[in-house]
């Protein structure tokens, strides 16, 4: 189903959302207060709007209560992201989702209601550390304290075995839940399901049992 989206701040990161957004075919409004930016995502957005998005009757005449998805993307202007998040939450935007600069702009953002709050650049960190830490590790989320979700390429040790075979869950106590295959995605595979060589495994599991499943399974 399409969904409304609207993205404030057309910078790095909230460019990055739209254009996705865009490319997946949902609805997308793009927001900026720089006449520039704005006019760089003409072909990247179904509408654009140069407006400052700390204005009440701006946000209202926009009619940005209707949208399903409002994503704060405002850079640096901690001031202007924090009061245009919460003009939209006293305007019953459902879904606010904003970019956080650092754990006071998050806890500013967590008090007035923010719905979700990303940090974009400690996220990609965590994730690219983990990856030069091992080149078997593709991608990473963090799930709790304990547990998590982790992309890892399948190595010759596990190719063309089974998943009965290779007994993961009894030996490392992690589960597969799917594999991607080029550009296929085999989701909750079968127990005679076989590995090929260079699938991407999508493990879930407590870390450390990721971990050993992933420095003595793989
Ligand atoms: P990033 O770190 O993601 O690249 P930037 O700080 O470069 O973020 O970009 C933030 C964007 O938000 C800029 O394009 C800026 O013009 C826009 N912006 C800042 N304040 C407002 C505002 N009050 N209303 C609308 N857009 C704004």
């Amino acid at each position: 189903m399409r969904k409304q989206f609207a993205v404030i701040g057309l910078g790095r990161f909230g460019g990055s959302v739209c254009k996705e957004l865009y490319k997946m075919g949902h609805d997308v409004l793009a927001i900026d207060s720089n006449e520039d930016k704005v006019n760089e995502f003409t072909n990247f957005s179904t509408h654009t709007v140069i407006a400052n998005a700390t204005e009440e009757s701006t946000l209202q005449s926009l009619g940005i209560r209707n949208f399903d998805y409002v994503i704060v993307a405002i850079g640096e202007n901690i001031q202007s992201s924090i009061l245009c998040t919460l003009l939209l939450k006293e305007m019953g935007v459902k879904n606010v989702w904003v970019k956080a600069q650092n754990d006071y702009h998050h806890k500013v953002l967590e008090k007035i209601g923010a719905d979700r709050i990303v940090h974009p650049e400690k996220d990609m960190g965590i994730r690219i550390a983990q990856h030069l830490v091992s080149e078997k590790i593709i991608d990473y989320i963090e799930l709790s304290d304990e547990y998590s979700i982790v992309e890892l390429l399948a190595t010759e040790k596990v190719a063309n075995r089974s998943l009965i075979q290779l007994d993961i869950r009894a030996k490392y106590g992690c589960t597969i839940l799917a594999f991607k295959r080029k550009e296929q995605v085999i989701v909750s595979p079968l127990p005679d399901d076989l590995i090929h060589l260079n699938d991407i495994l999508i493990v879930i599991g407590h870390k450390n049992d990721l971990k050993r499943f992933e420095e003595e399974g793989l």
